[in-house]
C-alpha cells in the first residue's frame, strides 16, 4: 500500500503540506501516512476561517445544524469499514475493536448531540413583586480549539466536535500526529455532506507546531483537550492569561479493587475475570479508563492470581487484522520504549513477573517482526511507592496488590495523584456503596466496568480532569448562558 498523503482542511479547502512529519504503521513498523507538519502561520489561517464561518452558523437554525450532523453520522456510518481499516493500521488496535467501538461511537457521538441538544431548556422565572419575567439563553462561545489524543482517535474527537457544533460555534480541530488519517478522512465527509467553508477545519502536526498556537491564540475562547496531564498542566498555564474555556480530560492509574465475596469460579462475559481481561488490557491498556492497579483482598490474593494470570496468558498479541487477536500493537516506538521502562523498573525492584514481557514467548507472523508489541504483563510484590504504581504506564501492564479492610484499599487507591475511574468487586451492597463514595474518582464502576451512559457526566478530579462531558455539561462548556430580565 502507498503511503497515505493527509493534508490539513481549512475553509473547507484541502490545503498541499509545505513540510511533513512521518507516521508508521504500528503493525509492522513501516511508514503509513505523511502528514503536515503545520506551522502558527496554518493555525491562524484555520482561526481565521472559522471566524468568517461564525456568524453565519451560529445563527442557521439549530434543526438545519442537527440536520448536517445526522447527515455526517449516516456518512461516517456507510464509510465505517473503511475508517475501521485505517483506525486500526493507524493506531494499532484490532480490527475487530475499531469496527465494534471506536468507528460506531464516532457515529453515536453526532446522533447524540443531534437530537438531544434542540430539546435543551432554559431556565425561567416570573417575578411578581416587580412584574419581571427572566430566562436564560445559551449562546454559542466563538471559535473552539479541539485538541485530541492518540489512543481512541477519531472517537474522542468527534466527542468534542458534536457538542461544540450543536452549540454553534466553529472549529479548529487538531488531531494527535501520531493518528491523524481517520479525522482526514472525516475532513472529506465533512465537504460531501454540505458543512458550509469554514465552520470545520482540521490542522495536523505537532503539539509545539499546531497545539500551542492553537491554545494562545487570542480569537480561540474556547479549548478543549483530551491528552497527558503534563500537557494538560502545559495547556492550563498557556490558556490563563486569555482567561479561555478550558476543558481537560487527562491522564489515569484507575484501580479495580476486589473484596473477598467474589466469584472466582464463574468464566464467561460478565464475570469477574473476563471483566477484567477488558478492564487491563482491552485496546493494549491504552484506554484512559483501563484499569492498571488491581487491589485484591489478602484472603484471596493467590487464590486470584491463579485464576487470573493464566487468563491473562490466553489474550492472543499479534496484528490487527489476524482474527482472535485481543491486543495489536503499541502506537509507536517511542511508547513500547515508555511501557517496557515500567516493566524493567518492577524487575530492579524485585517485583513478581508472573506473565508478558520477558516471561513469555512472543511469536509474530512473517514480516511483523518490527511491529511495536509488547505482551499483556501481570506483575505484584511491588511497593506501593513504585513507579509502577503511581505513574501512568497507560500500556498493557497491571499490578496486582493486597488489602486488608475497607480502609486500607480506600488509603491505597486514593493514594496517587489521579483521579479518573476505579471499579469496585464486591457482594455486599453496604460496601459498595461505602467504597463508591470514599473513592476520589470521577467515576465508579461497581461489578462492571465501562458500561458508558452517555447522558452521565464524564471527567476526572484531582490530576485527572478539570471539567466534564456529557450532553448537559457540554453545552454548558460550549455556549454562554446570557439571563434576560423583562419588566411588564
Ligand atoms: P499528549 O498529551 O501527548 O497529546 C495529546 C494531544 O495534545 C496531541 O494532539 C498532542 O499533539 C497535543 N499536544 C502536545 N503538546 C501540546 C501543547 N504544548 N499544547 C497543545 N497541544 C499539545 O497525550 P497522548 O500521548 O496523545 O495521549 C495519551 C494520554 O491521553 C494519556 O495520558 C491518557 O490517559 C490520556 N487520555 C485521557 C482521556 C480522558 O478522557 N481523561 C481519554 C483518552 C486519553
Amino acid at each position: 500500500m502507498s503511503v497515505l498523503l493527509v493534508k490539513n482542511f481549512i475553509g473547507g479547502v484541502f490545503v498541499e503540506p509545505v513540510a511533513c512529519l512521518d507516521s508508521f504503521e504500528p503493525a509492522t513498523g513501516k511508514l503509513f501516512a505523511s502528514i503536515p507538519d503545520s506551522s502558527a502561520d496554518s493555525v491562524d489561517c484555520a482561526v481565521a476561517a472559522a471566524r468568517s464561518a461564525f456568524e453565519h452558523w451560529s445563527s442557521t437554525p439549530i434543526a438545519k445544524r442537527a440536520d448536517l450532523l445526522l447527515k455526517l453520522a449516516d456518512a461516517i456510518e456507510e464509510n465505517a469499514d473503511e475508517l475501521a481499516e485505517l483506525e486500526s493500521r493507524d493506531q494499532g488496535k484490532p480490527l475487530w475493536l475499531a469496527k465494534a467501538v471506536d468507528i460506531p461511537r464516532a457515529v453515536t457521538n453526532f446522533r447524540l448531540f443531534a437530537r438531544a441538544v434542540p430539546h435543551q431548556t432554559g431556565k425561567s422565572k416570573v417575578q411578581e413583586e416587580f412584574s419581571a419575567v427572566n430566562w436564560t439563553e445559551r449562546e454559542a462561545v466563538g471559535v473552539c480549539g479541539l485538541i485530541s489524543p492518540w489512543n481512541l482517535p477519531l472517537y474522542l474527537l468527534t466527542f468534542k466536535m458534536a457538542p461544540a457544533l450543536m452549540a454553534g460555534n466553529t472549529i479548529v480541530c487538531k488531531p494527535s500526529e501520531m493518528t491523524s488519517v481517520t479525522a482526514f478522512k472525516l475532513c472529506h465527509l465533512v465537504s460531501r455532506v454540505g458543512f458550509p467553508p469554514g465552520v470545520v477545519n482540521v490542522v495536523f502536526g505537532t503539539g509545539p507546531g499546531v497545539g500551542e498556537r492553537l491554545v494562545s491564540h487570542p480569537d480561540v475562547p474556547v479549548v478543549s483537550f483530551t491528552g497527558s496531564t503534563v500537557t494538560g498542566k502545559r495547556i492550563a498555564m498557556a490558556a490563563a492569561p486569555f482567561m479561555k474555556k478550558l476543558s481537560l480530560e487527562m491522564g489515569g492509574k484507575n484501580a479495580g479493587i476486589i473484596f473477598d465475596d467474589v466469584d472466582l469460579e464463574t468464566s464467561g462475559e460478565g464475570s469477574l475475570i473476563s471483566t477484567l481481561l477488558r478492564s487491563c488490557f482491552i485496546n493494549q491498556g491504552e484506554v484512559c479508563l483501563c484499569t492498571s492497579r488491581l487491589y485484591v483482598q489478602e484472603t484471596i490474593f493467590d487464590a486470584f492470581l491463579r485464576k487470573f494470570v493464566p487468563a491473562v496468558r490466553e489474550l492472543k498479541v499479534g496484528p490487527n487484522e489476524v482474527p482472535g487477536v485481543f491486543c495489536g500493537a503499541l502506537v509507536s516506538k517511542e511508547h513500547k520504549a515508555k511501557v517496557l521502562h515500567y516493566v524493567g523498573v518492577a524487575k530492579n525492584e524485585g517485583g513478581v513477573l508472573h506473565c508478558g514481557h520477558g516471561v513469555d514467548e512472543l511469536v509474530l507472523p512473517e514480516g511483523y517482526e518490527n511491529g511495536y508489541y509488547v505482551q499483556p504483563t501481570v506483575i505484584s510484590g511491588l511497593d506501593e511507592t513504585s513507579s509502577c504504581i503511581t505513574e501512568e504506564i497507560f500500556g498493557p501492564v497491571v499490578t496486582v496488590s493486597k488489602f486488608t479492610d475497607e480502609a486500607d484499599a480506600i488509603s491505597k487507591a486514593n493514594a496517587v495523584e489521579y483521579g479518573l475511574c476505579a471499579s469496585v468487586w464486591s457482594k455486599n451492597v453496604s460496601t459498595c456503596m461505602r467504597m463508591s463514595r470514599a473513592l476520589k474518582v470521577g467515576t465508579v464502576w461497581v461489578n462492571c466496568w465501562m458500561v458508558r451512559c452517555l447522558d452521565m457526566p464524564f471527567g476526572g478530579v484531582k490530576a485527572s480532569g478539570r471539567g466534564r462531558e456529557g450532553i448537559e455539561e457540554s453545552m454548558e462548556f460550549y455556549t454562554e448562558s446570557k439571563t434576560i430580565c423583562l419588566k411588564y
